[in-house]
């Protein structure tokens, strides 16, 4: 059988070390032997995101730590900005308006980054906006956004500044704390190695001002239940407790390497990866690409789909496609958590033999060369 390479921007691969770790006995929740992993959780969490605040543990894919991230501040008629450049950035605002809070858009081509100023611009137009909502890599065009520079702007206004970073932590560089980040939303499926499940949110003292204020209805997600039960290093409801404990392990690892360094790795597959594309003759979608995933455009007369779909069932290996009006355009190779070197290989493979079943002219076995001299 084909040994299968997973290599979707979500859910990502799990190590078997980790994979171990979730099929031991279920233990009970409320004891503290459960507690004791749960405080470690936390505490290597925090050392991810790089802050000394609270960061909250949820029962949900990464889209309910989006939407606790809007109920949680906001009330029913704020206003908020939205940086939509792709489908992540676009749920903020869709989130938003189910709840009755208007959306001021910045919207920007897919693929490129929001100018900084530009939400400066809306700020200075808008100053009783409650929040700025963006996203560290927004996955569907594979793009990196400047975090640290909006942070500068939005720091020194009322507003909360509200980061979905589900894709890019562990593969982007990401400062919580330092970067002014008040709320930081992710998932457990991409960078973090485990199956999809859990969901986090930082919460800054600034943003819990506002959480005191807010108005929109919520039961589940209420930060507040989740503070209350912080106290005792223990959630509100039943936590996700198999879930955790391959957490445990998975940031076991991370820490343990650096999160600086698992950064450099990945950083150093991409970069690969984008070369050896490159040297296959195709070229990027996105002028700030990101370490988390890659989005190739497919080649003059080629669907992205035809190679995605030659690459999974001839040589195993899952990339994702282009969405909306990318389908068919791109494909999109993530090397976020447990993708490897051996991943970025094989991938850059099935890319090359594809490529040659479909017709496409190039010199075999250019990409495989560009890569290895990068990553060694
Ligand atoms: C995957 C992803 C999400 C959605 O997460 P779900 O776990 O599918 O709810 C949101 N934002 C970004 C940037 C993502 O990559």
């Amino acid at each position: 059988m084909t040994k299968n390479y997973l290599m979707t921007p979500g859910p990502t691969p799990v190590p078997e070390e980790i994979r171990i770790e979730m099929s031991k006995p279920i233990i009970h929740h409320r004891t503290k032997e459960y507690q004791a992993i749960f405080k470690e959780v936390t505490d290597g969490l925090k050392k991810i995101f790089k802050t000394s605040g609270d960061v909250f543990t949820f029962t949900s894919s990464g889209t309910g730590a989006m939407e606790a991230s809007v109920v949680n501040v906001c009330s029913p008629g704020d206003k908020i900005v939205v940086v939509r450049g792709g489908k992540f950035g676009e749920r903020f605002g869709e989130i938003a308006k189910a709840y009755g809070i208007e959306v001021i858009a910045l919207d920007i081509p897919w693929g490129s980054a929001p100018c900084p100023a530009d939400i400066e611009g809306i700020l200075k137009k808008n100053p009783d906006v409650k929040g700025v909502y963006t996203t560290l890599c927004e996955t569907s065009t594979a793009t990196v956004y400047d975090i640290k520079a909006i942070g500068e702007i939005v720091r020194k206004t009322q507003a909360l500044y509200v980061v979905d970073v589900i894709s890019g932590l562990g593969a982007d560089n990401f400062e919580n704390d330092n970067w002014g980040v008040d709320i930081a939303v992710c998932g457990s499926q991409k960078g973090l190695m485990i199956p999809p499940g859990l969901a986090f949110c930082s919460v800054s003292e600034k943003a819990w001002k506002a959480v005191e204020a807010s108005k929109c209805p919520k039961f589940y997600f209420n930060f507040k239940k989740y503070k209350k039960s912080m106290l005792d290093t223990d959630t509100p409801f039943t936590s996700a407790i198999t879930l955790v404990i391959g957490l445990k392990k998975a940031l076991d690892v991370i820490n343990k390497k650096g999160v600086d360094n698992v950064i450099a790795e990945h950083a150093k597959q991409a970069e690969a990866f984008r070369q050896a594309m490159k040297a296959l003759g195709l070229t990027i979608f996105s002028k700030s690409p990101s370490n988390a995933v890659t989005a190739v455009n497919a080649p003059q007369g080629i669907d992205a789909d035809a190679i995605i779909k030659t690459c999974k069932t001839e040589f195993g290996v899952t990339f994702a496609g282009g969405q909306e009006t990318l389908k068919g355009k791109i494909f999109r190779a993530a090397h976020m958590g447990g993708i490897d070197r051996e991943h970025t290989i094989e991938s850059i493979k099935a890319v090359e033999a594809a490529l040659a079943k479909l017709g496409y002219k190039f010199s075999a076995g250019s990409g495989v060369a560009a890569a290895a001299k990068i990553m060694g």
